[in-house]
């Protein structure tokens, strides 16, 4: 298979940071030179962030592995993703889930809304529904989720996600604009919220109307 010796050699490098096996055997398995522009297929396997465009990112794949594991992932869950960006993300989490469940996708780009599709159509996942629109209202019509996943940083939680969420769901979001932390938001049975600091990120801004504006500048 193409590029496996360098999928491996990624693999035992995320090995410091406590990753989970399954999750491990997830990041295996997808051709992350699949999600990069050809320019950056070099660097693939290089355990760091890369331009994919439009002044966004792929996140690196220790991050994609840690938020996965903070997330819980198991089979036949309703997942949604806010920032398919290259839709990396997206096939690793379904590696994880199995064939059983759902992924949405929301990117608020149209062309790395595109660019997501074809890429996980190459890389053969066929299971992520991508669409274009501002995530930061969440997705109503699919609601509630087992899981909420949200790739870029936003000022604060966005309130619809939290409302958007299950009882016993998962939201896992980096808060902040140049100091940012990525929080574990957990709802138990009651509806009650406990948020966990999991430590300091780097994410490209969440825009929105729950998000950043980046006409006023906040
Ligand atoms: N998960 C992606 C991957 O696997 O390649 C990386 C995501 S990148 C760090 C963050 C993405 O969030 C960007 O593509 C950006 O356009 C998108 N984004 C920012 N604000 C958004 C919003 N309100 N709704 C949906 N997508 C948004």
């Amino acid at each position: 298979m193409e590029y496996e010796r360098e999928r491996k050699r990624l693999v035992n490098s995320l090995r410091e940071y406590n990753i989970s096996e399954k999750t491990l055997n997830a990041i295996k398995k997808v051709s992350r030179h699949l999600f990069v522009p050809s320019v950056q297929i070099a660097n693939a396997y290089i355990d760091h962030p890369l331009p994919i465009g439009y002044a966004q990112t792929i996140s690196a794949p220790h991050m994609v592995a840690m938020m996965c594991d903070f997330l819980d992932l198991r089979e036949g869950l309703n997942v949604l993703e806010i920032g398919a960006g290259s839709g990396y993300n997206a096939a690793v989490m379904t590696e994880i889930m199995g064939k059983k469940g759902n992924i949405y996708s929301i990117e608020r780009l149209e062309k790395l809304a595109v660019f997501a599709q074809e890429n996980l159509k190459k890389a053969g996942y066929s299971n992520v529904e991508i669409l274009c629109k501002d995530g930061s209202h969440g997705l109503p019509e699919h609601a509630p989720y087992d899981r909420i996943c949200v790739t870029a940083s936003a000022p604060c939680t966005p309130l619809p996600l939290v409302e958007q969420l299950k009882p016993e769901g998962i939201l896992v979001i980096p808060e902040g604009k140049r100091y940012q932390r990525l929080y574990r938001i957990r709802k138990d049975m009651e509806g009650n919220i406990t948020k966990e600091d999991c430590g300091g990120v780097i994410f490209v801004p969440l825009v929105g109307d729950h998000g950043f504006n980046m006409l006023c500048g906040n």
